[in-house]
């Protein structure tokens, strides 16, 4: 079932749901199933899967030089998410980039999750692999995300790259795209973020998730100025509990999101990272039952690999 379809289905009723990170390369998927296992009784409609794209080491060879070789931490996006939906009968989506695809690859990447009947797909740009600055498309892939709905739309139409394909099949996919209430850390402004997020929803995007924030305001002000620019589609907000003193300073310059003082003081004042999970639950629980009374569609929480802390979380909400 599409993500539209499970939001008209609860009539108003905010639904919870997760994303979770492919294993690492060598484990196996029971440490996926670990992490998912706590969570089912809060009955997420949907779970996500992110994709990670390659990366770039330089191994030093006996003669000094430096070889170049390309890695995957974390493959097997598309096997989980057919796993998930096996195993728990929920809907589970797959993360989609440009970054690293051809239109090619792309095209038989969503072959593949319509052979699975995986109808929800959440599509990215992705961001610029480790060593370079800025991001870079694959040779004939896509540079923005709008490019990227667009291609899955037109499959949504019949329209596949090869033009001399006829009678094709219709794909039925349901497009997230990503937004960011306190805009993307490239973006030259906010409204400029809004105007291209605009351009995602009109090649085809039917619901928007956002980038992690700490204060609700902002997720409220974005609703308003996404109004404003015309966007109706519903605007899911997505939750990150803390839970080390690190991230303090780690998320702001990951993901180029502010904290509000009074969490950064309260953070700075636990003495162990236990301390800090414990303000991060307290947190996010205020977060999130200040959402529902807003009246979000879905509460989207980045688990990040930790079931227990957004299962006490859920358990507060829910
Ligand atoms: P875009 O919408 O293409 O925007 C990228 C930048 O370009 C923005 O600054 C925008 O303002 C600008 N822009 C957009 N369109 C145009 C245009 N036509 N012309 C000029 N400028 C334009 N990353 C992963 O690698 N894997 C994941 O699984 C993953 N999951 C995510 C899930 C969520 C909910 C979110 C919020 C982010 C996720 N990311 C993931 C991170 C994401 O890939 C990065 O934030 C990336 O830098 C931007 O992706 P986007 O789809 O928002 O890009």
């Amino acid at each position: 079932m599409k993500v539209i379809e499970h939001l008209e289905k609860a009539k108003g009723k905010t639904l919870f749901s997760f994303e979770i990170l492919p294993p690492l390369k060598g484990q196996n998927i029971q440490s996926t199933f670990d992490h998912i296992d706590p969570l089912m009784e809060f009955k997420p409609p949907f779970i996500d899967v992110t994709y990670h794209r390659e990366e770039y080491i330089f191994k030093e060879k006996e003669n000094g030089l430096l070889e170049k070789k390309v890695i995957r931490k974390r493959p097997g996006t598309v096997g989980i998410c057919a796993a998930i939906q096996n195993r728990y009968q929920v809907d589970a989506i797959p993360h989609i980039l440009c970054g690293g695809f051809s239109k090619e690859e792309t095209e038989n990447f969503l072959i593949d999750l319509d052979f699975l009947e995986i109808d929800n797909v959440l599509a990215l740009r992705g961001d610029a692999v480790k060593t370079h600055t800025y991001f870079e498309p694959a040779r004939e892939g896509h540079s923005f995300a709008n490019e990227l709905v667009q291609q899955i739309a037109d499959m949504n139409q019949g329209k596949y790259l090869e033009e001399e394909l006829t009678n094709n099949c219709c794909t039925d996919f349901c497009i997230g795209v990503a937004g960011y209430p306190e805009k993307h850390m490239e973006a030259p402004s906010l409204l400029q973020d809004i105007r291209y997020l605009k351009e995602k929803v009109n090649a085809g995007a039917s619901y928007i998730v956002t980038q992690m924030f700490f204060d609700n305001q902002k997720y409220f002000d974005f609703v308003d100025k996404c109004r404003e620019a015309g966007i109706t589609i519903p605007i899911i907000p997505g939750l990150k509990p803390l839970v080390t003193k690190k991230q303090v300073t780690l998320l702001p310059h990951r993901f180029h999101v502010d904290l509000p003082e009074e969490l950064i003081q309260e953070v700075l004042r636990c003495k162990t990272n236990e301390e800090v999970r414990e303000v991060g639950i307290e947190w996010c629980i205020n977060q999130s039952k200040q959402l529902i009374a807003y009246g979000a569609p879905v509460l989207h929480y980045y688990s990040m690999g930790k079931a227990d802390n957004i299962k006490k979380i859920a358990s507060e909400v829910f």
